[in-house]
């Protein structure tokens, strides 16, 4: 049973994606309405650059709430545009594959009221539709480096109507500088303009992707239809008017006006940049500073494994026909001599002095669309393929990895295998996603491997025990003197399904990938170029089909599928059901965290959380001998707005004193609701003299804070006190009630030094 499950969870991994209906009608989903921002395909589709390579192209416009993502996976729609949101889908999991970007960054700005000139004049105001996290990642970036994150501005749900902007109802508003800056000036109103690409920020947008499924089933229609988009968008930049008179007269759904669309266009223009960037081009170190921006913002896990080679689309127009010296050189050569490890199943194999396993598959694959002869140079082990090798004995390795020993002798091509690495424990052992919670444990790992190279180096602190080779590894898990095995995914896989005997299970993957490729002989580099074309010209379905078939057939033809289908539907509904409840658990623990550490009325620390903080500074400043300031501030005669506006208007200027209150304390420093209307400030590090010039600058800005609902001016008075070795908590706080109270009674809207 435990091995059928093994078996499942194999073929989950390496699910086979079949299907070859040849459809000729395609559908792109946009991201917004019909507009000049997808001048290009409407320009490939009226200028037949579609129905050349035979497609008849739907466009699908925006409608609200929907997935994009969602809907290209599961083929709602062929083809999708969307946001810079794909990169974080895909490091997330999602099958899909970027095939070209057009927007080189987003047209995404803030325009803001005319004195707003800086991200930190936006602090405590009003901001209008920056409340969707991905959309808002280049804001929430320039923000960052002016201090401010989320909670240092008022998010208003987004109107899509610039008169709220323009009646100063906000003081800033996410637009699309190629829409909304035209009514804008339309208007002749004054307004400001930030631009996180200004600031360093840039996404990329209006980027073209499908799903995984559709490049492995329909490689070609994938090639023609990015093609004809790069195309159209070609014809659209340098027939702008042309494309706006089709807009005008097949898709305005939105009612532009001509002038509107010629400014959009415009604006278009500069954000595709042709002149700068091959139109389509995606490139791959951008791609990369986006997702550690998504990763800075908490939106990826900073331990993901950021990997774009599967992600975004290899032109196929890679030119993968040999050379005529190339011919000339295998002529010559007559035939090429193949060294491969004799005992490395699934991946190959000698068995009966002939090649079996993956490689093969693939080097049959090789030889078939190339002509080459090529044939086995028999070895006993791998260690003797890598010495004739050496002696130039043979001149390919068939499958290996890039090492800097082998670097001497050989070249290597892009790799034609990539698989995970993973851990292998025994059943009982809990699974983790992170591979830094097995710090303390022995790991074993094959010596010589190359990823035992690369564990060594990458993870110092980490117990890695070599062992001879895999059967004494999982041996050795099996008996209990190893924690776990790490090996790749196929290997752990294989071997588990062949030998396995009940107690072993995959229980963590290591963020690491093995990169498997094929080996020249160094002194004659044509060889090098010339299996680089070939490993490039194996297709994705081609691919596909080795893996399907040397996982899970083999073994698995005694075994009855319709058990088999009942298991796996349990074991995914069984892990769904986990999935689901520990999600909704560590949603619903983090809400209560928050509700439990938080005021509600004012969004600051409340008196349980702050406590928490005094009682946490307290032992910190004694354990290492620093001191550290706390101070209460009272609002003078609040009870007087409660008495003459009401509760509510209270409530509103106790909100406004928190937001002063954040503002003008420094980051390390923490703010809570002390009690009703008094409020606690614990500043880490800090000596009175400096405790007093906050304090006091606060008492200021509060005094000449103008409060709203005719309220004017509003005083606080403050206690303030530092730690100076000898008290406890509890006599800090005696200290700076008593300071608070000699604050009021000596007139209020001043600062008191405890025990001065
Ligand atoms: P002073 O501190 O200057 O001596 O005068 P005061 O009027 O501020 O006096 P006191 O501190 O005794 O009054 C606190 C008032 O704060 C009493 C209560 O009505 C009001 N209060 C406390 N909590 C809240 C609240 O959550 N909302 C509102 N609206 N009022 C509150
Ligand atoms: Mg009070
Ligand atoms: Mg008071």
């Amino acid at each position: 049973m435990l091995r059928f499950i093994n078996i499942l969870y194999i073929l989950v991994l390496f699910s086979s994606l079949h299907g070859t209906e040849k459809l000729q009608d395609v559908s792109l989903q946009f991201q917004w309405k019909h507009q000049f921002e997808y001048a290009g395909f409407y320009a490939a589709k009226e200028r037949g650059f579609y129905k050349d390579v035979g497609l008849n192209v739907t466009f699908k416009e925006y409608t609200n709430g929907m997935n994009i993502i969602d809907n290209v996976i599961s083929k709602k729609s062929i083809y999708g545009i969307t946001y810079s949101d794909l990169i974080v889908d895909y490091l997330h999991g999602k099958p899909i594959v970027f095939l070209a970007n057009f927007f080189k960054h987003s047209p995404l700005i803030l325009v803001t009221q005319p004195e707003i000139q800086l991200p930190s004049d936006l602090k405590g105001k009003k901001i209008m539709g920056v409340q969707d996290s991905l959309k808002s990642t280049a804001f929430l970036m320039m923000f960052k480096d002016f201090g401010m994150d989320m909670h240092s501005f008022t998010n208003v749900p987004p109107s899509f109507n610039v008169n709220d902007f323009i009646d100063k109802k906000v003081d800033a508003m996410v637009v699309f500088s190629s829409n909304e800056l035209y009514n804008l000036d339309k208007s002749g109103i004054k307004y400001h303009v930030l631009n996180p690409s200004s600031y360093g920020t840039e996404f990329y947008d209006v980027n073209l992707f499908t799903s995984k499924e559709e490049l492995i089933n329909h490689p070609q229609r994938v090639k023609n239809f990015r093609e004809a988009s790069i195309k159209g968008w070609e014809y659209a930049l340098s027939h702008k008017d042309e494309i706006i008179d089709l807009i005008l007269k097949k898709y305005n759904t939105q009612h532009k006006s001509r002038e509107a669309l010629e400014f959009e266009a415009m604006q278009i223009q500069k954000m595709v940049n042709p002149t700068l960037f091959k139109i389509g081009s995606i490139d791959k170190r951008r791609v990369r500073i986006m997702a550690e921006d998504f990763i800075e913002m908490g939106l990826i896990a900073n331990d993901i494994n950021l990997d774009f080679d599967d992600f975004i689309y290899k032109d196929i127009n890679y030119n993968t026909d040999l050379s005529k010296t190339e011919i000339e050189y295998l002529k010559a050569k007559r035939t090429l001599k193949l060294c491969t490890d004799p005992s490395w199943m699934p991946f190959e194999a000698i068995k009966d002095n002939k090649h079996v396993g993956i490689a093969a598959d693939y080097f049959n694959i090789l030889r078939k669309n190339s002509n080459i002869s090529m044939e086995l140079y028999p070895t006993k082990s791998w260690q003797e393929s890598l010495e004739a090798a050496k002696n130039r004995k043979c001149d390919i390795f068939t499958l290996a990895s890039a090492t800097p020993l082998r670097l001497k002798y050989m070249d290597f091509t892009d790799p034609y295998i990539k698989l995970p690495l993973v851990v292998t424990t025994t059943i009982d052992k809990p699974y983790t996603d992170n591979f830094y919670t097995l710090k303390d444990k022995k790991i074993g790992v094959v010596t010589g491997y190359a990823i035992a190279e690369i564990l060594h180096s990458k993870y110092p602190n980490m117990q890695i025990i070599e062992v001879n080779n895999i059967h004494e590894g999982l041996t050795k898990v099996e008996n209990g003197e190893l924690y776990g095995y790490i090996d790749n995914l196929m290997v752990i896989a294989y071997t588990i399904q062949h030998e396995y005997t009940g107690i072993l299970k995959v229980s963590s993957r290591v963020n690491e990938d093995v990169a498997l490729a094929i080996g020249t002989r160094n002194d004659e580099p044509i060889l090098h170029d010339i299996f680089q074309k070939l490993v490039h010209n194996i297709s994705e379905k081609e691919k596909q089909s080795v893996f399907n078939n040397w996982i899970s057939v083999e073994e698995t033809k005694e075994v009855n599928y319709s058990f088999l289908y009942k298991i796996l539907l349990f074991v995914l509904a069984l892990s769904l059901l986990y999935f689901y409840r520990y999600h909704e658990l560590t949603k619903y623990n983090k809400k209560l965290e928050k509700l439990s550490t938080t005021d509600v009325l004012t969004g600051l620390n409340n008196r349980m959380k702050i406590d928490a903080i005094l009682d946490f500074q307290y032992k910190l400043a004694k354990r290492y001998d620093t001191v550290f300031g706390i101070m209460i501030l009272d609002i003078d005669y609040f009870k007087n707005i409660n008495d003459t506006y009401g509760h509510q208007v209270g409530d509103a200027v106790l909100k406004q004193f928190a937001t002063i209150i954040q503002e003008n304390i420094r980051d390390t420093d923490s703010a809570g609701r002390w009690g009703g209307e008094e409020f606690m400030i614990i500043c880490p590090q800090t000596e009175i003299d400096a405790l007093f010039k906050v304090a006091e600058h606060l008492r200021e800005t509060i005094a000449s804070h103008d409060f709203s609902n005719n309220i004017q001016q509003l005083t606080a008075s403050f206690g303030i006190t530092c730690y100076n070795g000898t008290q406890d908590a509890i006599t800090l706080v005696k200290e700076v009630d008593s300071a608070l109270y000699t604050a009021k009674e000596s007139g209020r809207n001043r600062v008191v030094i405890a025990g001065s």
